[in-house]
């Protein structure tokens, strides 16, 4: 286990499409290598072997593990297998699991010769391993048919070789193509950008907070600019900290690293270090972080995928294992706790957009999430529905204890129930204070103060303007007591 003196400089690179990329790469790349197999026409009964020089490109582009690599092969035997004309095909299973493996030695070899670059490489890998998985397929028809040798030696071999020459074209002919695609997709494994692990380091948070989110920088994967810059933040337990601040100022990319999905998901770079109860979130996986902390995205709709509320609520706690009898008290107890009750048989496209959203929240209490992370959940409510949704959730933290992180620009309406206000702007947290002191510096700064209250604003422009109030109105019952309250004061004055 290694130590991080200092963990504003660890570094965390990670490719979008996570660890199965190669899956994704080399079935596509297969499927195309089979389609070529059955109508590439032969010359002379030759023809390349495409479905070895698919699985060679799809190994140099995502540079798999061993075992991996040999995954790929047996998918691409049985492919061969299947599509075989030969008297023994079942030597497939044997030659291209070895040869799969064998491009991959090559693949990672190539790290310690500099000099030898992709399309060489694509070049090498194509012709030896078509001869090596060539070589075993000849070799174990010879043994198993009882062939005669001259047959072995001067038919067979040289056909191994021919092959393999064409392999050497085509190979390299396919890799720059799906080079050129997949790139686009950000899914091939640069070799001098390999992926961080910190499987070896010793990650210790800095406070004992529930989450605690350590001078974090993060690039997305194609992006040259940062989306958020040294951000460091705690979130305490019994929290309700509202975050804040312009479209695009990383908001939501504070959300998503606080669940794991930067980087674990969406790829790039980040530096720093995100904790979720002592846990560092590039140690763990995004499941295993689902279960302590619960996310409802910006579009909840598209976290909605069953018919009616109780498939949904449901459907959240299948997938997490719980046993079909607590589910079904469970939901119960969630659709009360979110208002939906009595609505269990509804269809959810029957419901309104207040009701969905609360129905996501409740898709996500129902795995008893400690923390509860919702990114702009009231942009498409109205008022009415904005102010249910805050009463509502105002009470699980209030009253359950459930810690609650929320990005809004409506601070008006989640006012009344939130601690703590953090803005942020640009990248960077500029103001990490209690609700009032935010307000006040977002006034005095003349920072993002579209978002301020009304009344708020009200406020202090009759301060700036002589009134002596007690405190600043942040609702109508504040301004009401305190105008109430000065009157004698300000008639006498
Ligand atoms: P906010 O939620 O405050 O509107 P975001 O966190 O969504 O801001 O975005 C912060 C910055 O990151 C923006 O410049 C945005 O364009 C960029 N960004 C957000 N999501 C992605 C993504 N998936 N890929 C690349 N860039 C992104
Ligand atoms: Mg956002």
């Amino acid at each position: 286990m290694e130590r991080v003196a200092d963990i504003s400089k660890l570094v965390y690179r990670h490719k979008q499409g996570g660890q199965f990329r190669w899956v994704t790469v080399s079935v596509l790349l297969l499927a195309i290598g089979a389609i070529l197999h059955l109508v590439s026409p032969s010359v002379a009964g030759v023809t390349p072997n495409w479905v070895i020089a698919t699985y060679c490109v799809a190994i140099q582009l995502t540079r798999p593990t061993y075992k991996q690599a040999v995954g790929i092969g047996l998918v691409a035997a049985l492919i061969t297998l299947m599509t075989s004309k030969s008297a023994f095909p079942y030597g497939n299973l044997a030659s291209e699991p070895i040869a799969a493996l064998f491009c991959a030695l090559l693949v990672h070899g190539q790290a310690r010769f500099a000099f030898v670059g992709e399309k060489t490489l694509a070049i090498i890998s194509g012709f030896f391993t078509t001869v090596l998985s060539g070589a075993i397929f000849v070799t174990l028809l010879f043994f198993i048919m009882h062939l005669p040798l001259t047959v072995y030696l001067f038919g067979m071999w040289p056909l191994v070789l021919v092959v393999a020459l064409c392999n050497a074209v085509v190979t390299p002919l396919i890799y720059m193509p799906a080079h050129h695609f997949f790139e686009k997709q950000g899914f091939v494994a640069d070799r001098k950008e390999e992926e961080t692990s910190h499987a070896n380091y010793d990650l210790k948070p800095a406070s004992q907070a529930l989450i605690s989110v350590e001078h974090v920088t993060y690039y997305y994967g194609s992006s040259k600019s940062s989306a958020i810059k040294d951000v460091s933040l705690v979130v305490n337990k019994g929290d309700f900290l509202v975050i804040t601040g312009p479209a695009g100022c990383g908001k939501s990319t504070i959300c998503q690293a606080m669940v794991g999905a930067v980087p674990q998901f969406y790829g790039g770079q980040m530096q720093g270090m995100v904790f979720v109860e002592g846990q560092a979130v590039t140690q763990t996986t995004i499941p295993k972080l689902a279960m302590h902390v619960g996310f409802v995205p910006a579009d909840y709709d598209s976290t909605l995928v069953t018919m009616t509320v109780e498939e949904e609520i449901a459907f959240a706690m299948e997938n997490r294992g719980y046993d079909p009898a607590r589910i079904t008290s469970r939901i119960d107890q969630v659709l009360t706790q979110v208002g939906l009750k009595g609505l269990e048989k509804r269809t959810i496209t029957g419901l309104s957009g207040g009701q969905r959203q609360r129905l996501a929240i409740g898709a996500v209490l129902a795995t008893n999430p400690e923390i509860l992370v919702l990114d702009e959940p009231t942009s498409s409510l109205d008022p009415a529905g904005t102010s249910e949704l805050y009463e509502l959730v105002g009470r699980l933290n209030k009253e359950e204890g459930i810690t609650l992180v929320v990005v809004d620009h409506n601070l008006q309406a989640v006012l009344p129930y939130a601690n703590r206000a953090i803005l942020v702007m640009d990248g960077e947290i500029v103001k990490d204070a209690s609700m009032l002191d935010t307000l006040t510096y977002m006034y005095e700064e003349r920072l993002y103060t579209d978002a301020l209250p009304s009344l708020f604003v009200g406020y202090m422009q009759l301060k700036a303007a002589g009134y002596a109030g007690q405190a600043p109105w942040i609702c109508v019952a504040d301004a009401l007591e305190d105008i109430r309250g000065e009157v004698p004061t300000y008639v006498k004055g």
